[in-house]
């Protein structure tokens, strides 16, 4: 093997310029403004394919314990902590037919975890089930996820093909008042909100988008019924179909081969190419990941966690491109702190950074054929400012013939849909279907979405509180006036790339919480001066990496150009430390957010 190309002063100044230049190229003036929200907009994208028909039942009016609203991993896991808590009666309520979430709705062809299994996929050590490949199939996910449902008795309780559409604080009986749009109205003693980040499609505002006659989709709704096939592939409807597919982010990597295979010709509309490294994809048996021991997957995915939040381990388990290029990614995450002179880490880091960038731009220049489609599939920007993806088919994917890149970034993307195809950079392409796999309304689902309304004590709306005094929460969790409603999701604590793993940290908590509720028939409710105290952690020691993302190609990473806000939303010793600062809190200083209950509690609660 050669050694690395360690890029000089001149190269760092020339790499500068054209990140510069190219993210020049894509600034748009409308930012964020620029996407539509394919549900509320185009409202056929609310159908469910998976479900043809969802289960006739009546409206409920009765009492449970816990309603979780969502059954993706974020709410499976919850059910799971709070029934090895003692809890029975937990309700998990979710939009889709079935359990799984995001692993529900995503079923594109070619749709896998590019974070490895044995870390990603969470109770292995519970269920005793161990992952077969490095990287695992979105329906093996999925069927995960039922597994670990099926383990822990979720189905009795859930409602599925159904949303929650207000909560309501009822302080007579000291509970909550769940409406829903199948007209369920019931009360339960405690929410937890596991509504998860990345949920609703987006779709870009791209003129003429509603006037396409052909068939259209986003990734996250596949149609199967069109295109034939499965995740698998085997798309027969595809054969004699021009296809155009919008978007090459980590979705798009990973649907783009499947769709060259069985297209009579496919049309790929990049705008930003992304950074794609090596997969490496293989099957594993229980020995070659230690699955030998009880415990085993825990140890793994807290050594993964260590790795990528940059603590340090004495052997890398998981041994992949993320861990490998884990010291890069320290622009996303705030936990990232080394001694020393700032200005000598930024220099180093730079130099790394150049040095990993040449080296995925020659993989473009090893496996493109064609010089001119390789130019434009070569990523000009720092690694931290997209999210990186990993495939070892991507890139011969653009040596096929009935392949075309056509690069959209002097236009800002595309720049007219019409009836019969897309319109770009002076060219028609005649199109009999249109893809697009361009992502998610980012950290606006559920609750924050504004389209969950909840009213706690005196009938304050959260969000109209949240407007006036800024997010308050503790620990992210839970918040003053809105006793029993413990929030998920990655507000105001500390995330990671393997994100099942600070999900299934937040449902033991959110469990915790539960339990210690009811041993002291108490509320959970923190005091605004344990708000406070949080809000001030967060702020304390947050880092200055707005500067970093202010210079980066726009994405929903920078707030698509604008930069990275500081402030008080994330914990910044990150997550190794948060789950530990969880832990001690746990052991010690529980009770500081329960106050004792006014009304008795209801006969049908939790037990
Ligand atoms: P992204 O938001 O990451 O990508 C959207 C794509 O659409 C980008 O390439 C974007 O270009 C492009 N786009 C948007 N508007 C236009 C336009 N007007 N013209 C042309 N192109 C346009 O969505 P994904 O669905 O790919 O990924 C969402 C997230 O889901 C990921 O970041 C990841 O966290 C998760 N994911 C995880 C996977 C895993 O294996 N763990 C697999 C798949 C997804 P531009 O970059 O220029 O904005």
């Amino acid at each position: 093997m050669t050694a690395p190309h360690v890029p000089a002063p001149s190269e760092l100044t020339t790499l500068r310029q054209r990140y510069r230049l190219e993210r020049e190229r894509r600034v748009r003036p409308d930012g964020a403004a620029q996407y539509h929200d394919a549900e509320a907009e185009f409202g056929y994208y609310a159908a469910d394919p998976y479900t043809a028909e969802p289960t006739e039942r009546g409206p409920l009016h009765d009492t449970v314990g816990v309603t979780v609203i969502g059954g993706g991993f974020g709410g499976i896991l919850a059910g799971a902590r709070l029934r090895q808590q003692g809890v029975e009666r937990v309700r998990i309520v979710e939009k889709g037919g079935d359990f799984g979430g995001t692993w529900y709705w995503n079923r594109y062809p070619g749709v896998h975890c590019d974070v490895e299994s044995h870390v990603y996929l969470p109770m292995l050590d519970e269920t005793g089930y161990v992952p077969e490949w490095k990287y695992a199939p979105g329906d093996e996910i999925r069927r995960h996820a039922v597994r670990i449902a099926n383990t822990f008795g979720l189905y009795a309780d859930a409602l599925f093909s159904t949303g929650v559409t207000a909560l309501t604080w009822d302080e007579a009986s000291e509970m909550w008042l769940v409406a829903t749009d199948r007209g369920d109205a019931f009360r339960t003693a405690y929410v937890v909100n596991a509504t998860g980040t990345l949920t609703d499609p987006k779709l870009p505002g791209i003129p003429g988008i509603e006037d396409f006659k052909g068939h259209t989709f986003h990734t996250s709704r596949w149609d199967y019924a069109y295109t034939g096939g499965s995740p698998e592939g085997g798309m027969t409807g595809l054969a004699d179909k021009r296809v155009g597919v919008v978007g090459t982010g980590a979705t798009g990597v990973q649907a783009i081969p499947m769709l060259a295979e069985d297209a009579a010709h496919l049309y790929v509309f990049q705008r930003t190419p992304s950074t794609v490294d090596r997969r490496d994809n293989r099957r594993t048996t229980a020995g070659d990941v230690g699955a030998d021991h009880k415990g085993w997957a825990r140890e793994r995915r807290e050594n993964f966690l260590r790795i990528v939040s940059g603590e340090a381990v004495e052997e890398d388990l998981v041994a992949d491109r993320w861990t490998a290029s884990a010291g890069l990614l320290e622009k996303l995450l705030p936990s990232f702190r080394r001694g020393g002179d700032p200005k000598a880490f930024e220099a180093a880091y730079e130099v790394a950074d150049a040095a990993k960038m040449n080296e995925l731009r020659a993989r473009v220049e090893q496996t493109v054929t064609d010089p001119g489609t390789g130019e434009k599939l070569k990523p000009w920007y720092r690694y931290a400012c997209k999210r990186p993806t990993f495939s070892d088919l991507y890139y011969p994917a653009f040596n096929r013939d009935n392949v075309t890149l056509v690069d959209t970034a002097d236009t800002h993307g595309i720049e007219r849909v019409t009836a019969h195809g897309v319109t770009t950079g002076g060219t028609t392409y005649e199109l009999d279907c249109l893809v697009f796999a361009t992502g998610f309304n980012v950290g606006t689902s559920g609750i924050l979405s504004g389209r969950l309304p909840v009213h706690g004590r005196g009938g304050v709306q959260l969000l109209d509180r949240w407007a006036r005094l800024g997010r308050r929460t503790l620990h992210g969790f839970t918040s003053n006036g809105f006793p029993n409603l413990i929030q998920m999701g990655p507000l105001q604590n500390a995330s990671s790339v393997n994100f099942t793993h600070v999900l299934d940290e937040q449902a033991v908590h959110a469990a915790a919480l539960v339990a210690a509720a009811e041993a002291e028939g108490a509320l959970i409710e923190p005091s605004p001066e344990a708000e406070d105290a949080w809000i001030a952690a967060l702020a304390e020691d947050a880092p200055d990496h707005e500067w970093f993302h202010a210079e980066c190609t726009p994405g929903y990473y920078n707030r698509e150009g604008r930069g990275r806000p500081n402030g008080p939303n994330s914990y910044p010793h990150g997550a190794v430390a948060f789950h530990r600062l969880l832990r001690n809190w746990r052991d010690t200083s529980m009770h500081e957010a329960l106050r004792p209950r006014t009304a008795a509690p209801d006969p049908s609660g939790t037990h």
